[in-house]
């Protein structure tokens, strides 16, 4: 998705896949073959281009150092900026520090400290692992510290958190250059399904104008702090009481902020890359009151024209993100967007075609 602003912007992408069948692989004009975890392969790939950036943060920080250090590339994000989001435990630690709202949260060395994580808040906890974890894969709600000894063998050490009463979960998208010039989006709200990002409204409804100041103020500073190029999501819990506190981060075009490249000025794919190039960062002004995204979560229809073609005939100002990847259930394959004034007659529209594309238009 980052591939058609780049032609734009007049930038040249070559892509580091580690399957020629991947999606970016599918539509790169220049293609490199190789593993994200293979120094060799990350180097080949950074010693063609000025700028080395991601759209995974699983690239491993010792060989983003060594190409930073012998200046084969400029890596954006940094790895110093970069591990918070690949290490749950570093990110906790560093924005405890740094004073940003966290939830109560614990290291886990040994069996021990999740008992006592347990008993302090008399009651189950979520046991997550600190590196690796994507869509909940990773996190796991425990009452009694057993229920994780095959985690703790395994990764040696995890994070466990509260578990947060919340209410909702909200996203807070910001995008940074090198130099520090920055812009927040609309913070969204987001809903998952079974541990995936299924629904984005944008902005959050109900969220008033001090609210969402506030919370882009948050995720600025947090950018600033850990010194972020790019686009910086934060995830944020929202409880009943209206009081706010981090998830975890992504530095990179992210889930939350897929809507913005219907609904918004500048999509976060043109403003990652705008902002990792160095270039002058983009509006991020809505293009209308409420923007709505859909993702599209794999079913049991192999075959996905028959509905992709039924959902556009069918409302043709709902717009279709296919991702050219092989339908399995669950699995993301796409979204759907589509911008006006009233959040509910979005969602009923954008489910619609979701419904469409997924069971095929005689239904599954
Ligand atoms: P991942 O890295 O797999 O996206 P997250 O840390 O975002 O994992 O957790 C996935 C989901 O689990 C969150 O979106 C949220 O719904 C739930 N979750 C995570 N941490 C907590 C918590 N401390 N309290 C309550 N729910 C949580």
């Amino acid at each position: 998705m980052m591939l058609g602003p780049a032609i734009e912007l007049g930038l040249t992408a070559p892509v580091l896949a580690t399957d020629p069948a991947e999606s970016a692989a599918d539509v790169a004009a220049r293609v490199r073959i190789g593993r994200h975890d293979d120094e060799q392969a990350v180097r080949g790939i950074a010693d063609e281009v000025e700028v080395l950036t991601f759209d995974h943060e699983h690239v491993p920080a010792a060989i983003l150092e060594a190409i930073d250090r012998d200046g084969l590339a400029a890596v954006r994000p940094g790895p110093a900026a970069l591990v918070h989001a690949q290490d749950k435990l570093v990110m906790r630690e560093r924005l405890t520090a740094l004073g940003h709202p966290c939830p109560r949260w614990w290291r886990i060395g040994v069996a021990e400290d999740l008992a006592a994580a347990i008993a302090e808040v008399e009651g189950p906890v979520v046991v997550k692992t600190p590196r690796g974890g994507y869509d909940a894969h990773g996190v796991r709600i425990v009452e009694s510290a057993g229920q994780a000894q095959d985690w703790l063998d395994a990764h040696g050490e995890l994070l466990a958190e509260e578990l947060v009463p919340f209410t909702r979960e909200l996203s807070a998208q910001v995008a940074r250059r090198p130099g520090g010039e920055a812009v927040a989006y609309p913070v969204v709200q987001s809903v998952q399904k079974d541990g995936v990002c299924y629904e984005v409204v944008a902005p959050a409804p109900g969220l008033d104008a001090a609210a969402q100041q506030r919370i882009q103020s948050l995720a600025l500073a947090i950018a600033e702090d850990l010194d972020v190029t790019g686009m910086l999501a934060v995830e944020l819990f929202e409880t009943e009481d209206g009081e706010i506190s981090v998830n975890e981060l992504a530095m990179r075009p992210h889930n939350t902020g897929h809507w913005s490249m219907d609904g918004a000025v500048t999509g976060q794919f043109e403003q990652h890359l705008r902002a990792v190039a160095d270039l002058p960062l983009g509006s991020t002004a809505p293009l209308a009151p409420v923007s709505v995204m859909v993702n599209l979560l794999g079913g049991t229809a192999a075959d996905l024209d028959p509905g992709a073609r039924a959902a556009l005939a069918g409302d043709p100002a709902v717009k279709i993100h296919l991702y050219g990847k092989s339908v399995r259930p669950g699995r993301k394959i796409g979204h759907v967007t589509v911008v006006g004034d009233d959040a509910a007659e979005l969602l009923e529209r954008a489910h619609r075609a979701e419904r469409l594309i997924i069971d095929g238009p005689d239904g599954a």
